[in-house]
């Protein structure tokens, strides 16, 4: 079940009522604690993103805990953050299921870069500018630049690329994109914690976007977005921009 990018509010009423049934919730790191309130007071909630002395629970050990619990507790939620089958390992966790002969639903939800999108004011795919949308994993889980990406193929893409988990390895995306041919002065974003109190959009061209997140110590979660519907200023302004989106799109089109 997806949760969203991290407002509470961001959740399907579907999400809301079958975690409001749950015997069990397995959940992330990045669900919003909110949420977990909404659970029944007697359901078990495990925390799969983190465990005592541990990072977080190895995959093996949620697929297990998912069969496990729903054979001897019966409703089981699997809380993700986002859109489970965006960079959720839903695949892996469907065929535990799966194998297992439980039947599940899956229920979708708001994933980062849609939110990301909205609170900075732009269209991913604005007509005339954008027909198609990349979203692409920066990085993979161990946190080393993604080696499946065909950069060059991103760098000639006429259109809109949306990074996740991109923030330690923003200099080598935007290095890559631009040395391949990907114009330094196309607009980009970074927006961090979408949905959460202390949110920000910094905003700049691609080709600085890297040291312009340095410098104002951008952290993950965020997403990177770059392409033409980023519109930050007219094509030749040499625009940063680091603020709170909550009421910024207007603004970021000012500068
Ligand atoms: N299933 C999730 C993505 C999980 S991968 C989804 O659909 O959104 C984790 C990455 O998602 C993070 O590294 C970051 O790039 C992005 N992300 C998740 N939550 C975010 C948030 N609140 N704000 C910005 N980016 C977020």
């Amino acid at each position: 079940m997806g949760a969203g990018p991290g407002d509470p509010e961001l959740v399907t009423l579907k999400a809301l009522r079958r975690l409001r049934e749950a015997d069990v919730v397995i959940h992330d790191r990045l669900v919003p604690i909110e949420l977990l309130h909404e659970a029944r007071p007697d359901a078990e909630i495990i925390d799969a993103g983190k465990s005592p002395g541990r990072h977080c629970l190895p995959q093996p050990e949620i697929n297990w805990l998912l069969v496990d619990r729903a054979r001897r507790r019966g409703r089981v939620v699997r809380l993700k953050g986002g859109d489970p089958a965006v960079f959720g390992r839903l695949a892996e966790e469907i065929e535990a299921v799966s194998k297992a002969g439980i039947p599940f639903e899956i229920v979708p939800g708001v994933t980062a870069a849609t939110a990301a999108a909205a609170r900075a004011g732009i269209s991913l795919t604005e007509r005339g500018h954008a027909s198609m949308v990349v979203l692409a994993a920066a990085t993979d889980h161990t946190g080393r630049v993604a080696s499946g990406l065909d950069w060059g193929l991103l760098a000639q893409a006429e259109g809109t690329l949306a990074f996740y988990m991109g923030v330690r390895a923003l200099e080598t995306v935007t290095a890559s994109l631009t040395a391949l041919g990907r114009d330094p002065r196309e607009p980009a974003i970074l927006v961090e914690r979408v949905g959460g109190a202390d949110e920000r959009v910094i905003a700049s061209r691609l080709g600085q976007i890297a040291a312009v997140a340095r410098a104002a110590g951008a952290q993950s979660p965020a997403m990177l977005i770059t392409g033409p519907v980023v519109r930050v200023g007219g094509p030749d302004t040499a625009c940063h921009l680091v603020g709170r989106t909550a009421a910024e799109p207007a603004l970021a089109r000012d500068v």
